[in-house]
Formats: structure tokens, sequence, C-alpha cells
């Protein structure tokens, strides 16, 4: 078990394929975190977003916009000092570099988190969900994964996790 210290005033930046299991892992660290007060609205989701604008969890045609409302609830959370997920795939430069950089403005401290989960695994676990993004585009994930965990090391984050299949997470909160 990983446990990571933080302090309230963080954004953690979730960076992996899809089908990685990022949105479960999100959900099952705020459950372990319920009597720190961690609710599920921790969680800003940029395939949440892309429904709260076009009904549809998966309109690649809306992303412009989507994470827009995703960057700019996030912003808005950070004003509020509140403890933050961003669950978005963050595997292009451009996306972390967009996330520290927000981060960086509220002088909030940083924690990427990649899933280094094998490509094989993650179709697996596509193939059993309801919304299926298919093995090109984890394929296509897997390639920018591996550019990713060459470039983060390299980016200012305060914090650097690579998890396998088989990290659990803890987190403890340092006293302001
Ligand atoms: P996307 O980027 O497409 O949103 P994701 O990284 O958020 O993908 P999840 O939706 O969390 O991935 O997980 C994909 C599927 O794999 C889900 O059906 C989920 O239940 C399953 N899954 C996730 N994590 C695990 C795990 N640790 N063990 C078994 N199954 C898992
Ligand atoms: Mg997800």
């Amino acid at each position: 078990c990983l446990t990571v210290e933080i302090p309230q005033r963080t954004l953690v930046v979730l960076c992996g394929s899809a089908g990685s299991g990022k949105s479960t892992f999100a959900h099952n660290l705020i459950a372990r975190h319920k009597n720190q007060g961690l609710k599920p609205t921790v969680i800003v989701s940029s395939d949440q977003c892309r429904a709260m604008i076009s009904d549809d969890e998966a309109n690649q045609f809306v992303n412009r916009d989507t994470f827009d409302l995703f960057h700019f609830i996030i912003h808005k959370r950070m004003f509020q000092d509140r403890f933050t997920i961003a669950d978005s795939t963050a595997l292009q430069v451009e996306a972390r570099q967009r996330l520290l950089a927000l981060a960086q403005r509220h002088h909030y401290h940083t924690c990427l988190f990649i899933f280094n989960i094998p490509p094989a695994l993650c179709i697996q676990r596509d193939q059993q969900r309801q919304r299926l993004v298919g093995e090109q585009v984890i394929a296509y994930h897997t390639n920018l994964l591996q550019q990713a965990l060459l470039d983060a090391p390299k980016e200012n984050w305060n914090q650097l996790h690579i998890l396998d299949e088989h990290t659990k997470v803890e987190l403890a909160f340092l006293p302001n």
C-alpha cells in the first residue's frame, strides 16, 4: 500500500489510457476516505463534463467546450480551497501542462498519478463495460503513455507516482 502525504489544497491529476481504471480508482479512493470528508464531488471528470453539455459521455465533437468546462470547474474549486481530483486521460503533454499551470496559479500542491497498466488489461476491462472505447484507441493511448512516462519526471509536479494494477493508494492529509 502506497501512502501519499498531501495537503488539503492539492490537485490530484490522473493520467492513463482508457480502461486503465482511473475513474474506478478515484471513486474507490474517495469511498475509503469518506470519514475524512471526501465526497464524490471532489472528482471532476472530463467525461462527465462532456455528458453535461452534450448528453453523451463519448461525444468527441465537443472536446473544446468539454475541456473549457473541466478546467473552469477545477479553477472554481481551487478558489474554494477544495481538494480536487482531475479525472481525464491527461496523456498529452499539453493537457498536463494546462492542469499544472492552473494549479500553480492557485499555489496548489500538485500530485500526478500515472496508471502504468498493460494494454491487454485495459482492453479486457474496456470490453467489460457499457461504453466501449476500442482496441485502436487503447493502442494509441499506450503510445502516449510511454511518452508521458518519459516526460512527466521533467515536468514540475510536486509529486509523481506511477501505479500498476496492484498498487493500493492511501491518502494522508497533512495539517494546514
Ligand atoms: P476512461 O479513460 O475511458 O474513462 P478509466 O481509466 O476511467 O477509462 P474505468 O472506467 O475506471 O477506466 O475502468 C474500466 C473498466 O475496468 C470498468 O468496467 C471497471 O469496472 C474495470 N476496472 C477498473 N479498475 C479495476 C480493477 N482494479 N480491477 C478490476 N476491474 C477494474
Ligand atoms: Mg474514466
